[in-house]
């Protein structure tokens, strides 16, 4: 007869250390290239700082305030107290999740009138929330265009565009940044030998903060018969008079575009993406992407919190005027004391070029020890040239701030041309 051994605790968690198993990082050369930068960076590595409170204009990091640079709540609205009220009302109405797909018991009547909002005000007939703007673009994308066909992307897409793009199977061509006559040319070349096209472009450049000519696109979209798919994810909410993104910004009627997309989680102040366009367009993706289909519906909270935003939006759009103002002076006082931005336009994200990862390092970690939390960006992200601290502007940052920022900035980079800043 067998008797049940009664084990210790501490024996149970001996055993089960044991049992874990080792993760050969020698297998995984792409890591090994990570670790000995992350390494060579030592106490100036800047990534996974831990902040206490909400990410806005300013953020507590080990209990002491900086001024924040690297918030996508462009609106301030993640701090909202009408916004948390909208959440803690939600979640004691539906719980914490939805629990299920929304194809099967996970529908509430949130979804449907967020979708509703959505969907009037970017302009489009309908549109579609998924729980991320990621997993927007991959499940999107990948259904749009299959093996037989094309899709062409700008050389400076995010990865979840690129993801999306691998996904579909289709031929996937990169044109030159928001060169539409180059990509004109490669569709003249190449349309004929495929039965659908895509071409995919962003409403803002994360990288530059720079926006495309979307009428040259449209026009470039129209004589090849091709669907034009554009990721707001930073221009929603951001540019154009009252917000509306991209199309407001120039112009030009979203009708005009097949798809547009956004994320939830920056103006809007929430987590999840949704795709915008024909109600025959949303239709099938409804029932036919996988990203959709195949995963639990956005949660009472995030749905709560981003129908709040955008409802107060269309009540009032004065955060985003806020917002563009703030830009505009940033982006004013960088060409005053001569900082290279590389920007044409006001958009809220503004790089300053610093040239070579180790000089924009210690940038970085000088302005985080004069109270400001920014980030760099570097080689590959960028060449190692264009290295660069990029700095997220918000409708709550003060005049004070970014006069402050900016100075300071020119002092750092100053002190660099003579001797690398002591850290
Ligand atoms: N598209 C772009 C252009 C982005 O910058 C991001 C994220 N920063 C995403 C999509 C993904 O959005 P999310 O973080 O909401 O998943």
């Amino acid at each position: 007869k067998l008797e049940p051994t009664v084990r210790q605790p501490e024996e149970e968690i001996i055993s089960l250390s044991l049992v874990q198993p080792q993760f050969d990082v020698q297998q995984f050369p792409e890591y090994v290239d990570l670790k000995k930068r992350i390494d060579s960076a030592g106490a100036v590595n800047p990534y996974f700082r831990l902040r206490q409170g909400i990410n806005t204009d300013t953020v507590l990091m080990d209990g002491k305030p900086y001024i924040n640079y690297s918030s996508y709540n462009y609106l301030g609205y993640a701090g909202d107290v009408q916004m948390i009220t909208a959440v803690q009302e939600a979640v004691a109405e539906y719980g914490t999740s939805v629990s299920a797909s929304r194809l099967l018991s996970g529908e509430i009547p949130l979804h449907g009138e967020l979708e509703a909002t959505v969907s009037r005000f970017v302009g489009t007939e309908d549109a579609l929330v998924y729980t991320a703007g990621h997993a927007t673009n991959v499940s999107t994308i990948a259904k749009l265009v299959g093996k037989d066909d094309i899709v062409l992307h700008d050389e400076l897409s995010h990865n979840s565009l690129i993801q999306g793009c691998l996904l579909s199977g289709a031929q996937r061509v990169s044109f030159p940044h928001n060169d539409w006559e180059a990509l004109d040319r490669i569709l003249t070349r190449t349309r004929s030998h495929r039965r659908r096209a895509l071409i995919v472009i962003e409403g803002i450049y994360s990288m530059d903060g720079d926006i495309p000519d979307l009428p040259k696109f449209i026009e470039v979209k129209k004589k090849h018969q091709a669907m034009l798919y554009i990721d707001e994810a930073h221009s929603i909410g951001t540019i154009g008079a009252t917000g509306r993104g991209i199309c407001e910004y120039h112009g030009v009627s979203p009708s005009e575009i097949d798809i547009l997309m956004g994320t939830l989680s920056k103006s809007f102040s929430s987590c999840g993406g949704y795709a915008a366009g024909s109600a025959a367009m949303i239709q099938f993706l409804k029932y036919l992407s996988d990203g959709f289909i195949f995963s639990a519906g956005i949660t009472p909270a995030n749905a709560a919190a981003a129908l709040a935003v955008i409802q107060s939006l269309e009540k009032d759009p004065a955060p985003v005027q806020r917002l563009q103002q703030n830009a505009k002076l940033f982006l004013e006082q960088c060409k005053l004391l001569g900082l290279q931005t590389g920007l044409s336009c006001d958009t809220p994200i503004i790089p300053i070029i610093v040239g070579g990862s180790d000089r924009t390092l210690q940038l970085t970690e000088y302005l985080y020890q004069e109270g400001i939390n920014v980030y760099p960006i570097l080689y590959p992200a960028v060449p190692e040239e264009a290295a660069c601290v990029r700095f997220f502007i918000t409708a709550n940052h003060s005049r004070e701030q970014i006069e402050w920022t900016v100075k300071l900035v020119a002092k750092g980079i100053q002190s660099l041309e003579k001797e690398p800043v002591m850290i």
